[in-house]
């Protein structure tokens, strides 16, 4: 029997009024599990007023009492884990190793939380002038929506709810809707950690909500991660509407490998970032550059590889590889394929063939040599096990590539040259960039953020610029006289 997924609202399971609802798949299987509700305006005009309410209590709240709360969370959160990687899997897809994977990463950003008392100190210049001392404080900002994407719907709420609640906002979360139930799960751990009612809300929804979201006054900061488009749309409604957002959108990434470059470790590397959760990761790699001579022996090392990744279900222990999310995303990804071949490029392995489950949404891996830059494979954002190789010459030209791709979130270098791998760090225009490491994802004590069409905003999300987000700067100057001219006789001596 399909469940029915609801918001949570003042701490508690609030079922959808708005008639519309959303179908949710486990996507190993193509059937039908749950069905999520939509919040309309009204329903997300009265959860942000219960957010309103007690963002005031919680911003007064002391930075211990904050701290206490995030310890519980973090606590609470790494035994539940497994729980949440298999919630993760059942309406994602994603193998089990890898949901884990994905709540440890979001795990270290509630540790990071933690230090909340530390993170959110000011400075103090004392006699800034005779009797005069200038400090500065950093105060939360009021209620922040975090809009989140189906790839990661345990990591990327966490990225931004850690630091939301723990500098003192509270927090309206919009899941995906095609993954919502970990979202529920979290906001429970929320509560059992201690966190006052109302601080934690998610609202479940598609456009609807979202537009109520960016056009309601009482919103003071978005933080989004999702496709261009619509990362684009949302910084742009957004900060019309006042509001300061951070919106991170989608990518492109290459890897470079450089002649000199050891060709099983690049391949290893290659297969697991370009086929790791389908494909389906704003990090997953999705170009590989080889450079002057490397190519045919990288594409046959990649090749060899990709007969031994095992397609199936995400809960099977023996899969290295799931489904991808829906049958019309696993259909436009396997377009690709032809599309590929027609613009010129070699089908090296082709992921329709082979074998695969035959109900759910699968895709196996495929790789496509010699494609040019001017191919929609190239150009566009595939999001799925499809992965390209584009030969260049020279590393001049292979830099050239990705500084005019308009994405620009990661990106890494294949080397046994320090110097060459310095110079790309260098010169690349992307956010992350790996050396001899093809998925750089920040630790949470930096921060996670593209450039160009990646990311719109100036804000990168988490560490210590997520800090910076979900507060206010304030800087007080304060004049008090010399106690030793007080009318008042304090016994102070007269001189220091
Ligand atoms: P998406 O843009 O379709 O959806 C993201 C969120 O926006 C969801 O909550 C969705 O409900 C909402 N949404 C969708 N259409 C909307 C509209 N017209 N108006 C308002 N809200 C809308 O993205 P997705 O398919 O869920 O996720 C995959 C995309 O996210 C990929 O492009 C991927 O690269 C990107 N992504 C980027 C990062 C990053 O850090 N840069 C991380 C993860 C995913």
């Amino acid at each position: 029997m399909s469940k029915q997924i609801h918001h949570w609202v003042a701490g508690r399971l609030v079922e959808g009024t708005s008639g519309r609802s959303s179908a949710v798949y486990d996507p190993a299987t193509g059937e039908k599990t749950g069905s999520v509700a939509l919040a309309d305006q009204r329903e997300v005009d009265e959860a942000v007023s219960t957010a309103r309410a007690a963002a005031q209590d919680w911003a007064r709240s002391s930075l211990s009492q904050r701290a206490a709360v995030m310890f519980n969370f973090r606590e609470i959160l790494h035994a539940r884990q497994d729980e949440l990687a298999m919630v993760i899997t059942a309406e994602h897809g994603k193998v089990l190793s890898d949901a884990a994977g994905e709540v440890a990463r979001g795990l270290e950003n509630v540790e990071f939380a933690t230090g909340v008392p530390h993170l959110v100190k000011g400075s103090y210049s004392e006699q800034v002038s005779t009797g005069v001392d200038t400090y500065s404080l950093r105060q939360p900002l009021g209620v922040v929506a975090g809009i989140t994407p189906f790839n990661f719907p345990v990591m990327v709420p966490l990225w931004m709810c850690a630091n939301a609640i723990a500098c003192g906002n509270a927090f309206v979360l919009k899941p995906s809707e095609k993954d919502p139930s970990a979202s529920l799960l979290l906001a429970e751990m929320w509560k059992e950690a201690g966190l006052p009612d109302g601080v934690f809300t998610v609202l479940q929804g598609d456009k609807v909500a979202v537009d109520a979201l960016l056009a309601h006054d009482d919103i003071a900061a978005v933080s989004f991660v999702g496709s261009t488009p619509i990362a684009k749309s949302i910084y742009e409604t957004a900060t019309a509407a006042g509001k300061r957002v951070q919106a991170l959108g989608g990518a492109k990434n290459h890897m470079v490998v450089l002649p000199d470059a050891d060709v099983d470790l690049a391949a290893d590397a290659a297969v697991s970032a370009g086929y790791g959760a389908a494909g389906e990761r704003c990090m997953a790699i999705s170009v590989v550059v080889a450079v002057g001579g490397i190519g045919d022996r990288l594409v046959d090392a990649i090749a060899s590889r990709l007969p031994k990744l095992r397609v199936g279900p995400g809960s099977s222990p023996d899969t290295d590889m799931g489904p991808l999310i829906t049958a019309e995303h696993r259909d436009r990804v396997a377009g690709y394929i032809d599309r590929g071949s027609e613009s010129g490029a070699t089908v090296v392995v082709d992921g329709r063939h082979g074998e695969l489950p035959t109900s759910g949404f699968f895709l196996g891996a495929t790789l496509l040599d010699h494609v040019e830059a001017d191919a929609s494979v190239y150009a566009d954002e595939i999001f799925g096990p499809v992965l390209s190789v584009v030969r260049r010459d020279t590393f001049g030209e292979a830099l050239e590539l990705i500084n005019s791709n308009p994405y620009a979130n990661g990106t890494a270098i294949f080397t046994r040259d320090g110097g060459a791998a310095r110079r790309f760090q260098n010169e690349v225009e992307v956010g992350m960039v790996g050396i001899n490491v093809a998925i750089p994802v920040p630790v949470a004590y930096y921060s996670f953020g593209g450039w160009k069409a990646s990311l719109f905003g100036d804000s990168h999300m988490y560490g210590p610029e997520g800090i910076n987000f979900y507060t206010r700067g304030k800087v007080v100057t304060s004049r008090w006289p010399d106690p030793a001219t007080s009318v008042v006789d304090l016994g102070f001596p007269q001189t220091r």
